[in-house]
């Protein structure tokens, strides 16, 4: 299988349970739960949740087709090598299809607003 090396920089901090955190580092260093400069940004998701329990969630690009392809291919070599635990690709295959849905939809309204345009502009 081809290298599916990420070139992208990893967090520099531990979890709580003393592995490496895995998440996607931030300009500043650290992930975005990791960086101490976001403390106040977090706890005010919290409060604002009503729970200490509730998790702030920056909103990331769109995940286009081609994209979402790839990660279906890395999560696939990731269960299959053992890198990636079944429950975890789980999860993930379940996001792809939402995402999946997502982009379908977005497609279909599109179109559907492109025809009623056309049937518009044919009766005038
Ligand atoms: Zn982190």
């Amino acid at each position: 299988m081809a290298d599916l090396k990420d070139t992208r920089r990893k967090c520099t901090a531990d979890r709580v349970d003393g592995l490496a955190c895995r998440a996607y580092a931030m300009e500043s260093g650290p992930c975005f739960w990791h960086d101490p400069s976001q403390t106040d940004l977090r706890k005010d998701a919290a409060l604002r949740g009503g729970s200490r329990r509730s998790v702030f969630i920056p909103i990331g690009e769109p995940l286009g087709p081609e994209e979402a392809r790839g990660v279906v291919r890395s999560v696939l070599e990731g269960l299959v090598s053992g890198a990636i635990d079944a429950k975890t690709a789980n999860a993930a295959a379940y996001l792809l299809q939402v995402n999946s849905r997502l982009t379908k939809t977005e497609e279909f309204e599109r179109r559907l607003t492109a025809m009623e345009k056309r049937v518009v502009n044919q009766r005038r």
